[in-house]
């Protein structure tokens, strides 16, 4: 039997070997931003719903983790906004009771921090990741296109509200795209709001993979090691390029719905489908080549390599 809400483990960039959970239907979020690597948001919303039942979830991660894999962190993630689901707080607190031995994080895009029970869903976590991009509304806006009556500066509210409380970690994601928010009147803003956050870490994310929008492009090493030191706070760091781990994988079962599962949440290389798996690239080529004849995928060609798309998403890997 297969997994419809957990997904990898998957090689993260800023998490290392980490099981993402999906708490939410493809591309169900609050934001619809113009680097997501998802696609264009289907269900733009700020309106909290259980969407699956709890116990769906709780059963499967039952399954993966009676395996006792070896994982640096469980992650709540995926193609969506995870805070949006009702089920998020009811789900960590079920992991802290009965897996305390995992670490647990949650990508958000922040925005729902402004809400209390939001912020008491996630106390539990070890590692909370929201974004800031920008702290003025215009470039906020051009960034995010978030759903109405979100403004970086209720955004910015809740997660101050929220570090006042919240005994983990905070690491703050600020995605740099050249030429929106890079300017000396964004990155004063992002330094004052970062003031009122206090987060333990900044980490300067930049485009990896073929973004929504065609023409926005990565910033190279040398923009972000600019970034970092016109903002002169400590804790910032510049996100490394996916780590290759070889011969390490677990997969969740069948190999091709593993590999479709991770391509349905985001672009990857070969490499990275064989650093994460821990199939040798030969092998990979065989699934990928596949699918392709099977029309369920498409490429593109970016800096980093030839990217797997899944093609008519959302693709059914549960059978
Ligand atoms: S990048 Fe994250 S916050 Fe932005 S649209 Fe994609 S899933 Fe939503």
């Amino acid at each position: 039997m297969e997994y419809t809400h957990l997904f990898g483990p998957v090689c993260s960039r800023r998490l290392g070997r980490s099981l993402g959970i999906d708490l939410v239907p493809f591309k169900t979020c609050t934001f619809d931003c113009i680097y997501c690597e998802c696609g264009a948001t289907t269900s733009k919303t700020i309106q909290r719903e259980e969407f699956f039942p709890a116990s769906e979830v709780k059963e499967e991660l039952a399954r993966f983790l009676s395996g006792e894999p070896d994982l640096d962190f469980i992650t709540f993630s995926g193609s969506g906004e995870p805070t949006l689901s009702l089920s998020i707080g009811q789900i960590i607190r079920f992991l802290k009771r009965d897996y305390p031995q995992y670490r647990i994080a949650v990508l958000t895009n922040g925005s729902l921090l402004h809400v209390p029970d939001v912020r008491t869903d996630l106390l539990p976590a070890d590692v909370v990741l929201p974004t800031l991009s920008s702290a003025i509304t215009k470039t906020f806006n051009r960034i995010h296109r978030p759903a109405g009556g979100l403004e970086p500066t209720r955004i910015i509210e809740g997660l101050s509200r929220f570090r006042q409380v919240f005994p983990g970690e905070i690491w703050l994601e600020v995605f740099i795209i050249p030429g929106l928010n890079t300017t000396p009147d964004e990155l004063e803003g992002l330094r004052d709001a970062i003031g009122r956050i206090r987060p333990d870490r900044i980490q300067l994310n930049t485009l990896d993979r073929p973004g929504t929008e065609q023409w926005v492009r990565p910033a190279d090493a040398d923009e972000l090691g600019r970034i970092a030191k016109i903002l002169g706070l400590p804790g910032t760091e510049s996100i490394e390029p996916v780590r290759y781990a070889p011969g390490t994988s677990i997969p969740t079962g069948d190999m091709g719905a593993h590999i479709l599962g991770m391509l349905k949440r985001r672009p990857c290389t070969l490499e990275d489908i064989a650093a994460v798996t821990g199939l040798r690239i030969t092998e990979v080529s065989k699934y990928l080549r596949q699918f392709e004849q099977a029309g369920l995928l498409d490429t593109k060609k970016e800096g980093r390599g030839v990217f797997y798309i899944v093609r008519d998403q959302p693709v059914d890997t549960s059978e």
